[in-house]
């Protein structure tokens, strides 16, 4: 922490701030420059309290040098966080970007999610998303099949070994989350349920959390502090857009340099999705090639069987035959080319 003094503050307040500190077992290193003075604060910070610091006489500003989201910065662990799968999937670091991809919703017509999974497998990708309890914006829209919706995925993973992604909303809901998924996803509504957080470091699965909807990187980082400083290492971030001023053309605005941001500041992995980040499905190529250029760890998207008759967010799905398309265009770029070996990881 930097104390930069104002420049005409006096030796009687530049003393007091140095006391201030001393008197909580920290140095004061002060460099007197030409202009202003300066302090450097050494030593565990955690018991200072940088407002009030700022609001001492003669204080004209204090800057922290250290990031509040210790764990998951890059600083205070160098190496990138990889999330191993049972199945040999890896997420993260210098791993190839994985692909998760399904309906909004897990809806009642099992054969439609299978047609989905089964496309999802033979095109190489490594996720089945769906929601089994949804957040949704007005209470009349449909909630998701619950449990139902949780067996369904898991049958869907019998059948293509595919991975499941699947929302938790409740801390009510997290041991019956576990026994089917295995990544349990904050919703960006949720990003800030420091209560769910907290619940979701106390368990081992992977958790990916998406970014909410006027949330600073900052606040996206933090939230992801909270379930690692609970104990739950394995955290996946998710970019999904953030709320603008024009939402004419797009639900909302797909914030594409988070990603290099979050490589460069933390070492967890960070995805992309274009569905929800742009409401529209002639996005979803575009903007995930330009996620994955950037170097987006993974991909999450929807597919479904019939778009047009989905019960949530239709125009942001592809259809089977149009994902075939995008999902070919996307490992090109990835470089997992090999359609035919059933073992793509
Ligand atoms: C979702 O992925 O199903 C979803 C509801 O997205 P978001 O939380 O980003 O709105
Ligand atoms: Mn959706």
């Amino acid at each position: 922490m930097i104390i930069v003094m104002e420049h005409n503050s006096t030796r009687e307040q530049l003393d007091r701030v140095v006391k201030y500190i001393e008197n909580r077992g920290l140095k004061a290193q002060i460099n007197n420059g030409t202009v202003l003075d300066v302090v450097a604060v050494l030593g565990d910070k955690t018991q200072l309290n940088a407002e009030s610091i700022a609001a001492m006489d003669g204080v004209y500003e204090v800057k922290k040098i250290q990031e509040p989201y210790k764990l998951v910065s890059r600083a205070a662990h160098p190496e990138d966080t990889v999330i191993s799968f049972p199945n040999g999937v890896k997420v993260g670091g210098l791993e190839r970007p994985v692909l998760m991809v399904g309906p909004c919703s897990v809806e009642k017509d099992f054969e439609g999610l299978l047609k989905v999974a089964t496309a999802a497998k033979e095109m190489g990708c490594q996720f089945l998303r769906g929601g089994a309890f949804k957040p949704r914006t007005s209470p009349y829209d449909f909630q998701g099949l619950e449990e139902k919706g949780l067996q369904y995925l898991a049958q869907a993973r019998e059948k293509t070994g595919l991975l499941v992604v699947t929302e938790v909303m409740d801390t009510m809901d997290i041991a019956l989350l576990c026994k089917y998924a295995d990544v349990l996803q904050v919703g960006a509504r949720n990003m800030q349920n420091f209560k769910l957080l907290k619940a979701l470091g106390r368990i081992k699965k992977p958790i990916m959390i998406k970014r909410g909807p006027a949330a600073t990187i900052k606040e996206f980082l933090l939230a992801a502090e909270y379930v690692v400083s609970n104990g739950n290492p394995n955290v996946i971030l998710c970019e999904r857009g953030v709320k603008g001023f024009d939402n004419q053309f797009t639900r909302n605005v797909l914030d594409i340099s988070a990603v290099p941001i979050i490589r460069k500041y933390s070492h967890l992995p960070i995805i992309v999705d274009p569905s929800h980040a742009t409401g529209k499905r002639f996005l979803i190529e575009p903007m995930g090639k330009a996620a994955l250029i950037s170097g987006a760890h993974g991909l999450m998207f929807e597919v479904h069987h019939d778009p047009d008759n989905a019960l949530c967010d239709g125009a942001q799905s592809l259809n089977i035959e149009q994902f075939k398309e995008t999902a070919k265009a996307f490992n090109k770029l990835i470089g997992r080319i090999d359609y035919d070996n059933k073992n793509n990881k």
